[in-house]
């Protein structure tokens, strides 16, 4: 198996086509658009609908623009020139958004609907969705012992509600496009992606971003209670972000992954519970949890199958969580002492 700094990709496209990135204000494309900038890729478009100075990441020498993909005229003027086409735009956050705003989850489809034509029709060579693991059957989810989650559970569908469907919708958007009009596509399901530069208050946060910061408050406070959400059993794996934007660009120039949807995930299980100690083993503080029954939990378990993705790349996504939390949590660390001197921070 593959080190990623042994990975070689044979990217197709020249140093200055243009790489049209959705949703770059955002976590994922955010740091998406770093890596191809820090690749020297010259001509990068960047887009989110947020205004500019609420992106995540400003990437100096990258064009962004504030536009709403949702809007087909500007998901034309988005793709204008296009040789790549990258959509990681969506309405998204951790299950407390995407249990509570399934209409904004659904609406999502627009942009990935127009996106996707505009791409066609502007003469793009290569199409990327961002899909998530939230398409799978939520039936194969009802136990924390869970067994991996390989290509195929995704049908027969019983997705999760609204967000998932929309996953799963577009996917099958991206492998007619490819099969109806000769768009080459390319699908990655994400399975919870973490690491500094995302959202870690207000509401969208995932797991590993939230426990870091109720830590991070704890010590703050002197409290000696840490809130999980669910009973604690409830199981997940996390993928570190320089894993993931490295897979994104594997799965993209990878022929046999034409049309065809594939983990983006670690396969290093644990429980929210665990995930808890070990944020706290990090803060150096230990922390009595009190369990929220009510609070949105999601699955009761959930793992990524890397079985496809090792054999057609030779790789999968392999930084240690703890490597990666470690990471996150000294990121976090330091947003939350800025929000505290009044310095401005990422937020949702
Ligand atoms: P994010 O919320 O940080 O980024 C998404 C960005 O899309 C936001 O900045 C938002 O403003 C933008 N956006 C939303 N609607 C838009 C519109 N109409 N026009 C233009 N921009 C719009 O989320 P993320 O974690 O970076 O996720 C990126 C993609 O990966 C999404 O498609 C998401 O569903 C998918 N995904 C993420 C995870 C994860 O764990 N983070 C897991 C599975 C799938």
């Amino acid at each position: 198996m593959k080190e990623n700094s042994e990975v070689r990709i044979d990217h197709k496209i020249g140093r200055d086509d243009l790489i049209v990135i959705a949703g770059a204000g955002g976590f994922i494309a955010g740091a998406l658009t770093r890596y191809f900038h820090d690749l020297g890729y010259t001509r990068i478009r960047a887009i989110d609908r947020k205004p500019l100075p609420e992106w995540y990441q400003r990437v100096p020498g990258v064009e962004c623009l504030s536009l709403d993909l949702s809007e087909k005229h500007n998901a034309i003027q988005a793709v204008e020139g296009a040789a790549e086409v990258y959509n990681l735009a969506a309405d998204m956050g951790g299950m407390g958004f995407i249990e509570h705003f399934r209409v904004e989850c659904l609406r999502s489809i627009l942009v990935n609907t127009h996106l996707i034509d505009a791409a066609w029709r502007a003469g793009a060579q290569r199409y990327f969705f961002s899909s998530s693991a939230c398409a799978y059957n939520t039936d194969l989810q009802r136990d924390p012992n869970v067994r991996a989650l390989k290509e195929s559970d995704a049908y027969p569908a019983m997705a999760e509600r609204g967000y998932g469907w929309e996953k799963l919708i577009s996917e099958m958007f991206c492998q007619e496009y490819w099969a109806e009009r000769g768009l080459e596509t390319h699908m990655a399901r994400f399975h919870n992606i973490y690491g500094p530069h995302g959202t870690w208050f207000g509401g969208r946060e995932k797991a590993p971003a939230a426990l870091s910061r109720k830590v991070i408050e704890a010590i703050d406070s002197g409290a000696t209670t840490i809130d999980i959400w669910g009973d604690g059993s409830q199981t997940r794996s996390f993928c570190f972000i320089d894993d993931c934007v490295l897979g994104i660009d594997q799965i993209m120039h990878c022929d046999r992954l034409i049309s065809t949807p594939i983990n983006l995930g670690s396969s290093e299980l644990i429980a929210i519970d665990d995930l808890a100690a070990m944020v706290e083993e990090i803060g150096g503080v230990k922390l009595q949890h009190t369990y929220d029954l009510d609070a949105p939990k999601g699955v009761a378990g959930r793992n990524s199958d890397n079985t496809f993705i090792k054999s057609v790349l030779d790789w999968e996504p392999h930084t240690p969580l703890r490597t990666g939390m470690e990471k996150t949590y000294a990121w976090i660390a330091q947003q939350y002492a800025d929000r505290k001197a009044g310095k401005r921070v990422v937020k949702d």
